[in-house]
């Protein structure tokens, strides 16, 4: 199955100009320097299926760190080196990464490795890989440029639609992988091959996942919940009795179904009225974990979120109620409103719409929303000193009345903002100096 293949035209039918001329530079610079250079992984996968893939992972078959140095001085970009792991990551003037390992014969060691004399580095580097699909290459030096590298019947397993490990050890030796087989399964349509399926299931019910560190679950479980649609894979995970292990948290009940299959559409929504910086997992995690009552702790413990997400999800969690209340007041003030939604994350925003119960109030928020987008101030706590106020904390205390003010409506132009707050100062000094 190996080296009959060449997926040049394949290449040059599905890949941009960009790409392709890049592919013919690492070529040419290969042959001149005298490296074995691959290009490997999902890159590859994903131009056998001909979905678009702009991931460039490199493996050299001796110094990847020296190829990349001359790589990045060929091209005219840096480059970032890991000494420890042989990696190095060039970076192109157009922030265009490209990842570059060194595949090293006596590196890995695996149960059921091959007799080492008689395999390539290559071949070792790919056979650490975690499913036959991700483990393929394409040959870039000149005399076998383009010539499909398919060690182990991944062309095959595409063709037939079906996630399949490398060797019977594979998700002991990386309980991630569990995760990952789900979500490259749900991605493309495909199925988990039946002998993967029994290991992986063998694997959770040793509680394998126990065994993961915080950080590998969460940078999995967010690969998941970035997907476009991540429905189907949070459905395998519960049918596999997955969530127990990564985020006994996460609730998949038929509600939250229906709000994560929503979720794309409402994300577009908020998008559409200007808030752009969105992050997609952390509206279906907020989502997967609401109605259990956990607190921001609990769920840290299984994902050490970083500061911002913390932040992120803790007010999600702490605000919605509150305001999905308020939006059904009839005759609530948008200032009220958006005194909560001003604290909140954009994220929020999408996750309010879904859970919003009936149109009238979906309609109030998204007025809401739109006043705060479009009612923005016109004046700064530098017009107040031009007015002869000394700058204090009244400045900002001033400056929210004014803006809630304007957003129910009440200050029309710039001159009435200004004696707005003129008059509220003066008013909030009286009191305070009696
Ligand atoms: P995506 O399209 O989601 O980026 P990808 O296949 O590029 O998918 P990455 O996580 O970027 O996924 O990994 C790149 C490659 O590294 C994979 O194709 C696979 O060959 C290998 N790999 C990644 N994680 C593992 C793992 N846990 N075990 C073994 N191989 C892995």
């Amino acid at each position: 199955a190996n080296g009959d293949q060449n997926v040049t035209s394949l290449m040059i039918k599905n890949l941009p100009d960009r790409l392709r001329q890049l592919l013919g530079q690492i070529s040419y610079l290969a042959d001149q320097k005298g490296y074995s250079v691959f290009i490997v992984g999902g890159f590859v996968r994903d131009l056998l299926l001909g979905v678009e893939n702009l991931d460039f992972d490199l493996v050299v078959e001796g110094d990847g760190i020296a190829f990349a140095k001359d790589l990045a001085e060929f091209l005219c970009g840096r480059v970032r080196v890991h000494d420890k792991f042989g990696t190095a990551i060039v970076i192109l003037s157009d922030e265009f990464k490209i990842d570059v390992a060194t595949a090293r014969t006596e590196y890995y060691e695996y149960p059921a490795a091959l007799p080492k004399v008689e395999i390539s580095s290559l071949k070792q580097d790919l056979y650490r890989r975690d499913f036959t699909i991700n483990a393929m290459a394409i040959a870039l030096s000149q005399k076998n440029f383009g010539e499909l590298i398919d060690f182990f019947g991944g062309k095959r397993d595409l063709e037939e639609k079906v996630v399949r490990v490398l060797y019977n050890l594979s998700f002991v030796e990386d309980p991630t992988r569990i995760l990952r087989a789900v979500r490259f399964e749900q991605r493309y349509g495909f199925t988990i091959e039946p002998q993967t399926l029994a290991l992986a299931k063998g694997a959770i019910k040793a509680q394998i996942l126990n065994k993961l560190s915080a950080d590998r679950v969460r940078e999995e479980l967010k690969h998941i919940l970035e997907e476009t649609s991540p429905l189907g894979a949070v459905i395998r995970m519960k049918e596999l009795g997955i969530w127990q292990f990564v985020l006994p948290q996460a609730m998949v009940d038929e509600e939250i179904i229906s709000l994560i299959e929503r979720a794309p559409k409402e994300t577009t929504h908020i998008k559409e009225l200007g808030f752009l910086d969105i992050k997609v997992w952390l509206i279906h995690l907020a989502l997967l974990v609401h109605k259990s009552g956990a607190t921001i702790e609990e769920i840290d413990t299984h994902l050490r979120l970083n500061k911002e997400e913390q932040l992120i999800l803790k007010n999600i969690l702490a605000c919605w109620e509150v305001i999905v209340r308020l939006c059904a007041v009839p005759g609530a003030k948008v200032s009220e409103i958006a005194r909560y939604l001003n604290e909140m994350p954009a994220e929020g925003y999408v996750f309010l719409l879904l859970k919003l119960g009936d149109q009238r109030s979906v309609n109030y928020l998204v007025k809401c929303l739109k006043r705060m987008k479009r009612n923005k101030l016109l004046i700064t706590g530098d017009d107040i000193k031009r007015l002869g106020h000394q700058p204090g904390p009244l400045f900002k205390e001033a400056l929210q009345a004014a803006w809630e003010a304007k957003l129910d409506g009440l200050l029309k132009s710039r001159e009435e903002e200004l004696g707005f707050v003129d008059r509220y100062i003066k008013e909030r000094e009286g009191s305070i100096n009696h």
